[in-house]
């Protein structure tokens, strides 16, 4: 009889001390931010390996942005589109995978989405400080260069291939995407349960937050001052991505010229959206899609969510009117008087 208290008190004091050794361990938060990728990136980690998997996770974005960049040469896309009509290059899994991806995405939105876009991009430089309307010239000039069919990939080699001289490709609609895929990767290989990364518009949260609620996420509200929100969407594993009009953009002569290209026209997408957010579990997927649904519009952005698994979305047209898939209709709230939810 007494043998057995004795275990049941054992037993008791280790599952209280579990209990509680678990809540400090889980409770125990870091958190940091750094600019990388021309963005502010924050992450959020809980955990008593938070501090390691978050070193971790900004070299990896360090070393992806390294690989990817257009903004500095040295890097794997610049190597590629240096030798645009001369050769194949060779490149990293990663980049290799981002390229493809991309690819995929070109083809799927029929090139509303094209990461051969860079000889535009490169014109308009929107965000930078040296930022212009091109002559109508330079952009009949380069438009002809753009154009997804122009890459060639091989996968057994690892090389990609820009078949024009002139070609130049852009992941900047796409790279931030797989770097909070890896970045979540690398949370959860140091057993992290719970966190967030917020690569700009782009954000994705592990498991829920510590105290077991899903995490609150806001929707920028495209027209206001950054860190306002429209509304609210409570997910856990999740990402949300959002592309706008907001995010960059050039004003002359009373004009806004915003960073997400029509590739068929070499402008400004002129979307009835302005913005396009998408919630997935696949952050790569999540951002080739919020610039596509930007550029495709409210109609045809709609009808592609709705036909992927898994894709929700929240798209806001210029009529501030909110549209929410089904799927994503409970967990969305709207907080703003100055938009409406669509029927
Ligand atoms: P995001 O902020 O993810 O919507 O991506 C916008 C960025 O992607 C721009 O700053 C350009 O670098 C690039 N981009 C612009 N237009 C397109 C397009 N139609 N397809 C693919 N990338 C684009
Ligand atoms: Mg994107």
């Amino acid at each position: 009889m007494r043998r057995i208290a004795v275990i049941a008190s054992l037993v008791m004091v280790v599952l209280v001390v579990g209990i509680v050794g678990a809540r400090i361990v889980d409770s125990r938060q870091v958190s940091r931010h750094q600019f990388l990728m021309g963005t502010m990136i924050e992450a959020k980690a809980y955990g008593y390996k938070a501090n390691r998997a978050l070193d971790q996770v900004y070299a990896r974005l360090a070393e992806i942005e390294q690989k990817m960049t257009v903004n500095q040469p040295g890097s794997e896309i610049d190597a590629v589109n240096a030798a645009a009509g001369r050769s194949p290059v060779q490149v990293s899994p990663d980049t290799y995978q981002v390229v493809s991806k991309a690819i995929a995405y070109a083809a799927l939105t029929g090139g509303k989405f094209d990461p051969t876009i860079q000889p535009i991009v490169s014109l308009w430089r929107i965000g930078f400080p040296d930022a212009r309307v091109p002559r109508p010239e330079e952009i009949t000039t380069a438009l002809p260069l753009v154009g997804y069919r122009g890459v060639q990939l091989d996968e057994t080699r690892s090389t990609v291939y820009l078949t024009k001289p002139g070609m130049g490709i852009d992941l900047g609609a796409i790279a931030k995407g797989y770097s909070a895929d890896e970045a979540v990767a690398i949370l959860k290989q140091n057993g992290v349960k719970s966190g967030l990364i917020s690569l700009g518009g782009n954000i994705y949260v592990l498991g829920n937050r510590p105290d077991g609620k899903p995490w609150r996420i806001g929707v920028q509200d495209p027209v206001s001052k950054r860190d306002s929100f429209l509304g609210i969407v409570e997910i856990a594993d999740a990402t949300l991505v959002t592309s706008g009009a907001y995010e960059r953009y050039l004003d002359v002569d009373g004009q806004r010229y915003h960073h997400i290209i029509d590739p068929s026209t070499g402008y400004p997408a002129e979307s009835d959206l302005i913005s396009a957010t998408i919630v997935t579990t696949s952050s790569i997927d999540a951002d080739a899609l919020s610039t596509s649904l930007f550029v495709l519009g409210r109609a045809q952005g709609l009808a592609l969510a709705n036909q992927l698994p898994g894709i929700e979305a929240i798209l806001v047209d210029k009529g501030n009117f909110v549209y929410v898939t089904d799927g994503l209709k409970d967990q969305f709230t709207l907080i703003n008087q100055d938009y409406q939810l669509a029927k």
